[in-house]
């Protein structure tokens, strides 16, 4: 069965004075129907670019210089703003990070809810919205949902203003949900019980969701496949088991060594990634972690890395990985294993 959605080679940039900001430089990778995926990377990796264009709310700097966006087989990229805007909240939806500015602190919850569905169906009766909003709510387990579709978000806590969010994002049954950081905001203990909800909800209603976030912790929660991004590109792709087991490319095992675990060793120490991530202005010709990359060589400040399939559902985009990679210049070439 094909992808729900598919991005092939996606470049997007921003035009600043300071030159054009090249965020995304040729993505490419498929979600498939309700599965869920997480794109795990540091700020400026190009994750929320990625998503911000398969939404096509980019701002009014941005463009999507090439690439196409499939979505149940249709370009996003070529349609009109007006085909964008019923595909948005209707096929697909997005949560964020922050939702009291995503909601509107004038409007009770209940209203906002109802508008959402509302928008998407103009034939709903007043009864009719008031009846699935409560269903809504009901699902997304706020207590007493008759009472409280009367409150304002500054009446909810952060995880329940998240519920709403949810609520509202679930309104019209999209086919894929994007989650941009929807946890980052909460304490550990409502990021769990939003996890668990979203895992609810995705068996329940069967959507895709593809999840946007700096922490791999979270997508181990959620998800069965992550896309690691770096300077604009996929990294590593792999399934969750898989990465955690065994990370193949440096940057992955450097974002692993830097979290924190319950089952480690007390005694070791967490390890950052030294250095910064690249000018996306000026990015580099090579590799674009080779500042930062322990095992960088002459050929990864020189050539961009070939991405190379590692076996099944798994690529990295690294010359260590490479075949064809110039046995003088790649010191572990024959040896098997990174050696990390
Ligand atoms: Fe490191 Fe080179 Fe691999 Fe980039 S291509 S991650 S610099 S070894």
């Amino acid at each position: 069965m094909p992808n729900l959605l598919e991005i092939n080679r996606l470049k997007t940039s921003f035009l600043t004075s300071g030159g054009e900001v090249q965020a995304v430089r040729g993505v490419s990778f498929g979600i498939g129907r309700g599965e869920s995926v997480g794109i795990v990377g540091e700020s400026g990796s190009g994750k929320s670019v990625t998503f911000l264009s398969v939404l096509r709310l980019l701002a009014s700097t941005g463009r999507i210089r090439e690439g196409e966006i499939l979505f149940e087989g249709r370009d996003l990229v070529k349609l009109s703003r007006r085909e964008m805007r019923d595909i948005r909240g209707k096929q697909i939806s997005m949560i964020f990070q922050d939702p009291m500015s995503s909601l509107n602190p004038l409007i009770p919850v209940g209203r906002q809810v109802s508008e959402m569905l509302w928008a998407h169906d103009r034939g709903l009766s007043r009864a009719e919205q008031e009846k699935r909003t409560l269903e809504l709510l009901r699902m997304v387990k706020i207590p007493e949902p008759e009472k409280r579709m009367k409150s304002f978000p500054h009446e909810f806590s952060g995880g329940m203003r998240q519920r709403v969010m949810i609520a509202m994002a679930l309104a019209c049954r999209p086919s894929l949900l994007i989650a941009d950081e929807p946890t980052t905001a909460l304490d550990v203990s409502i990021q769990d019980q939003i996890l668990k909800l979203m895992r609810r909800l995705q068996a329940e209603v069967g959507m895709s969701i593809l999840f946007i976030t700096h922490d791999l912790g979270v997508v181990a929660e959620l998800c069965s496949r992550v896309i690691v991004m770096y300077g604009g590109l996929v990294m590593e792709e792999s399934p969750i088991d898989e990465l955690f087991a065994n990370p193949r490319h440096p940057y992955t095992r450097g974002l692993l060594n830097s979290i924190p675990s319950i089952t480690q060793d007390k005694a070791r120490r967490l390890t950052p990634i030294a250095g910064s991530p690249p000018d996306m202005i000026h990015p580099p010709a090579g590799c674009p972690f080779a500042p930062r990359c322990p095992y960088a060589r002459v050929i990864c400040e020189n050539r961009l890395p070939p991405e190379t399939v590692l076996g099944e559902g798994r690529r990295s985009m690294c010359w260590l990985h490479a075949p064809d990679a110039p046995a003088t210049d790649n010191p572990f070439k024959g040896e098997g294993e990174v050696r990390a």
